[in-house]
């Protein structure tokens, strides 16, 4: 069956053709939540459905959740919610964009990996003065790397997990936290910056609108680095 493209233009498919004339396939280093995973509205879909609040995801637009949480910091014991990790959607064209990434480049995942529950630990999280739930065990690291085994074929040794990227080398990342976005910048290393509400006061022309914007920018940064070697 014939190769659905998206978006591709004559620049691009250009672009890539040139691309993969390279000795060395550039490395793309790819966050996993808010990037190719959707998170923000699964997350705070449970958290209001056992909270009981009324948390619009389109509106938090800072990166601390306990100051949107009317249960304040509680919020992160969310993140040991069993299964959390494990089940949520891809974003839109996730799938299109690591397959053309693929072609051209190495495709390597940077995650940061929340803590779930030690052996024979149990979380427990009142959800009202009646009840309480207990978290009996949750392995988000794992669920992670099931969840890009599934949808993206992805083998564990192209996968990293680490809360800092900038230790991680890399060609380009794409990542949508603010605070990675500055400590890249400040290296003077490459990030492309997936949108979301709580990125949005940083001003750069490397922002993307979504993933398919994302591979244009990808093929556009590639080509200016292309042309710095060069020079
Ligand atoms: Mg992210």
């Amino acid at each position: 069956m014939k190769k659905k493209i998206i978006f591709e233009d004559e620049k691009d498919f250009m672009l890539k053709k040139l691309l993969k004339k390279f000795k060395r396939k550039p490395i793309i280093l790819l966050d996993m939540d808010d990037t190719i995973a959707e998170f923000a509205q699964p997350f705070w879909t449970l958290h209001n459905k056992l909270f009981k609040d009324f948390v619009d995801y389109l509106k938090v637009n800072g990166w601390n959740f306990d100051e949107f949480s009317k249960r304040g910091k509680d919020a992160y014991t969310l993140f040991k919610y069993p299964g959390l990790f494990r089940n949520l959607p891809p974003k839109p064209y996730a799938k299109e964009f690591i397959e053309d990434l693929r072609e051209i480049a190495e495709v390597v995942i940077v995650s940061d990996s929340p803590s779930g529950t030690s052996y024979l630990e149990t979380v427990s999280l009142d959800i009202d003065p009646e009840h309480t739930i207990d978290f009996p065990h949750s392995n988000p690291t794992d669920d992670k790397r099931m969840w890009l085994e599934e949808h993206f074929n992805f083998d564990k040794d192209d996968i990293v997990f680490c809360s800092k990227k900038d230790r991680v080398i890399g060609d380009i990342l794409i990542d949508d936290k603010p605070a990675t976005y500055n400590s890249f910048v400040e290296a003077n290393r490459k990030i492309i910056l997936l949108d979301a509400p709580h990125n949005r006061d940083i001003d750069t022309k490397w922002r993307a609108k979504d993933l398919n914007h994302a591979k244009k920018l990808v093929y556009r940064m590639l080509e200016e680095m292309i042309k710095e070697e060069a020079s």
